[in-house]
């Protein structure tokens, strides 16, 4: 079976995410994490979104695996390539949007692609060139004081035109409202004018199937997880994808266990709402930090409780705990610290008969997956926006589901399972 869609995703949870809209739209997807081996076997998806970790590298580093990923994807014989970060455009004027969009351009043999971040269910909307969160420009946004990439300007026509070789264009909000044979004529007279890549307005969920529509014949296309949503109606309109989703998941059988790592506010309700239902060990990282072998204590506790019932093992803290911790630790130490012992905790929980698993916190998520040697996720059924649950596709099989920090609702725990047959 051939790919349909291959997508380059410059971070984990937007792969996720990407993941998640295509399965909604009907294709089976599969996430890959880093460069895959020339053996991985990707099953029957149609889709492959390889998630890296390029989003703040080196460009040139960035580019390096991009094209890794590419050259994987082209062998398997893809139809369309996509190329997605994050919807607030989180880039600096060194990279690496650009310098990866016009590598990929170059090893596709193609001179046109679109640059599309818009993702109004979020929030994120883009009129005239310009990028919003919510009612406030991108600039005047969180997103000014962001650590890595900080986004002072909102002008997307501009801030791509830092970064790249080539000319860039706008096809606006007047033209994309037109629907999609508007928006590709607007693609036409870009190309005819020499620009190479286009930003694209998008301000409702039906602007991004009007320039899904449009997009069919693009090679390349780039953007957030938004512009995803009208591409697999393409495939379904050249008989390439069937007419209604399938979702073929299976959970395989086995103990159910919660691992969080999150301090978000949002993780801490949700582990306070499954306490009053479910028994929980705390890892404290100041004992950690003494020595002592938290992550064996959490394993034989694990081992004696109720099999029948979901177990919750967190490192979280209220931000005066964690600011306390970060003071005598320091920040990083702190971090790698409680992720190496949670990572160590997944992989004992799996040894005891743990086949299914939810982790709180996207840095936790990646290594967990990195403990238990995960190449690849089968994209499964959603639980809250954003966050599906996945089956693992490696020698280790089980049923994943990874909650960045503040997603999800109180009750997410316990939910999650209960979907479950
Ligand atoms: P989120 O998705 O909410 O950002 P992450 O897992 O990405 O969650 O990040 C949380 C970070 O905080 C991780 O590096 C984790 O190891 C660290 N951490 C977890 N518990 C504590 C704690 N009690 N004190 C300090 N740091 C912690």
């Amino acid at each position: 079976m051939s790919i349909l869609l291959g997508a380059i995703a410059d971070d984990f949870t937007g792969a996720t995410d990407l993941a998640n809209t295509l399965v909604k739209e009907g294709m089976r997807a599969v996430q890959v994490i880093g460069v895959p081996d020339a053996d991985l076997d990707f099953g029957d998806a149609n889709a492959v979104i390889v998630a890296l970790k390029s989003r703040t590298e080196p460009p040139a580093e960035a580019i390096e695996d991009s094209l890794a990923a590419l050259a994987w994807l082209k062998a398997r014989g893809t139809r369309q390539f996509f190329f997605k970060y994050c919807s607030t455009f989180d880039s600096t004027d060194a990279g690496n949007i650009g310098p990866v969009a016009e590598a990929l351009m170059e090893a596709l043999d193609t001179d046109f692609t679109i640059a599309c971040p818009a993702f109004p269910a979020n929030g994120r909307t883009l009129f005239n060139g310009h990028l919003f969160v919510g009612d406030v420009l991108l600039s005047d946004s969180g997103m000014k004081n962001h650590p890595l990439t900080p986004m002072t300007d909102a002008n997307l026509v501009r801030v791509l035109a830092r970064q790249t070789k080539k000319p860039v264009g706008l096809v606006p909000y007047a033209a994309v409202d037109g629907g999609a044979e508007s928006i590709r004529s607007a693609y036409s007279n870009l190309k005819a004018g020499g620009f190479a890549h286009a930003i694209v307005d998008a301000i409702s969920d039906p602007h991004l199937r009007f320039i899904g529509e449009a997009s069919a014949d693009l090679k390349l296309i780039t953007g957030g997880s938004g512009v995803a949503l009208g591409l697999p109606e393409n495939f379904r309109k050249q008989g390439l994808l069937q007419a209604s989703a399938t979702t073929d998941f299976h959970a395989p059988p086995g103990r159910t266990a919660i691992i969080a790592g999150s301090c978000s506010q949002a993780t801490r309700g949700q582990i306070a709402h499954a306490q009053k239902h479910i028994a929980s060990f705390l890892i404290d990282p100041m004992e950690l930090a003494a020595g002592q072998d938290k992550v064996a204590e959490a394993l034989a506790w694990a081992r004696a409780q109720n099999a029948e019932l979901p177990i919750l093992i967190y490192s979280s803290a209220d931000p005066e705990l964690v600011k306390q911790v970060q003071e005598k630790l320091g920040r990083e130490k702190a971090g790698a610290m409680v992720e190496d012992a949670l990572a160590r905790v997944a992989l004992g929980l799996y040894e005891q008969g743990v086949r299914r698993l939810v982790v709180a916190g996207g840095e936790t998520s990646g290594a967990v997956v990195n403990a238990l040697q995960v190449p690849a996720l089968r994209i499964g059924p959603e639980i809250d926006p954003g966050v599906p649950w996945t089956e693992t596709m490696g020698p280790k099989k089980l049923a994943l589901a990874l909650k960045s920090g503040n997603f999800g609702t109180q009750d997410f725990f316990l939910k999650s399972f209960a979907m479950l047959s």
